[in-house]
């Protein structure tokens, strides 16, 4: 059924392009206003240890308020991004946000969570990342221990030599790396090795089924065995019931996210919710 299903995928994004080019057209020309005129914003989803429901990290994910559609997800305009250049100035654009929502965070006094934030393939093979980063953090030296990107596992493939040199640059100036929608791709084992990524996130597409899909729970049980072999850690996305919770710590997966604990929210409500309760525990 998963293989079925990527097929139709592709035969629905192709059908897709080939529709509503004139609209795909005029999109990118809107979202290169929109990124010089700030119409971008950020959510922020929360990360849990599975143990506690504790929240440890958030991770940064990019929205478009648009004059005329109202908000834009990123299913809709990350795709036409990535057929041009546009893509890197996004994920300039977001790295930059990210660093900024920190930084007030840390001059109010609030506690720094780990951020994590989606970088496209195109920065892998077109280089840039490394000196988005490391300028960043000369800036903001305080942001090392905080900052983590994510890849996905195609984008990874891509060019898998490039994306371990990348990955292995970024480790030594502190940023970590999470392997995002791990089990819908492809992924060579011997390269995931040499990648040393910190973490593997679960595809949500497994997490959906492991409480009636034999599949599903053995797919999600294997990663998670794999990333220890690996000595890595472990990240289930998309959980959405506590079964689902359950399932997953019984199988010694340590972190969650998902709409189960919470959604992406603006970083107001992060603040509200998560920061200013967390500092005050630290008193
Ligand atoms: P992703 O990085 O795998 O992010 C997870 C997506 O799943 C997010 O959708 C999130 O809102 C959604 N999600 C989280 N928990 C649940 C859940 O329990 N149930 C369901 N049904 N969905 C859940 P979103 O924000 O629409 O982002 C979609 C994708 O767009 C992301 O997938 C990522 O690949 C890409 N993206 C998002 N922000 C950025 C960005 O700043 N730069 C780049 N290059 N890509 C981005
Ligand atoms: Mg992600
Ligand atoms: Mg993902
Ligand atoms: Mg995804």
């Amino acid at each position: 059924a998963k293989k079925a299903g990527k097929g139709c995928f592709v035969f629905w994004q192709r059908s897709f392009l080939k529709g509503s080019t004139p609209e795909r057209v005029q999109m990118e020309s809107e979202l290169r206003e929109a990124i010089i005129q700030d119409q971008l914003m950020l959510h922020f989803q929360p990360k849990v240890e599975a143990d506690s429901g504790r929240v440890y990290g958030l991770e940064a994910l990019v929205r478009w308020n648009h004059p005329r559609l109202g908000l834009v997800y990123p299913d809709r305009f990350i795709g036409i991004a990535e057929e041009s250049n546009l893509i890197l100035e996004l994920d300039r654009w977001v790295v930059n946000a990210v660093a900024d929502q920190l930084s007030k965070w840390r001059k109010r006094g609030l506690p720094l969570l780990e951020v994590s934030v989606n970088v496209s393939a195109a920065h892998i093979t077109r280089n840039g990342l490394v000196d988005l980063f490391q300028g960043l953090l000369q800036k903001h030296p305080y942001l090392g221990d905080c900052l983590e990107i994510e890849l996905t596992e195609t984008a990874i493939m891509a060019d898998p030599d490039q994306a371990t040199v990348v990955l292995n640059t970024l480790r030594r100036c502190g940023v970590k790396s999470s392997v995002d929608d791990f089990g819908s791709g492809y992924t060579s084992l011997g390269y995931l090795k040499k990648l040393n990524a910190n973490t593997l996130k679960i595809d949500r597409s497994f997490i959906d089924g492991i409480t009636n899909d034999h599949y599903d729970r053995d797919v999600a049980k294997a990663i998670i065995a794999l990333a220890a072999s690996m000595s890595m850690d472990v990240v289930a996305e998309g959980v959405e019931t506590q079964a689902q919770w359950e399932l997953l710590q019984s199988f010694g997966c340590k972190y969650l996210q998902g709409y189960y604990f919470a959604k992406p929210q603006a970083a107001s409500v992060i603040e509200r919710t998560y920061l200013q309760p967390l500092m005050a525990e630290y008193i």
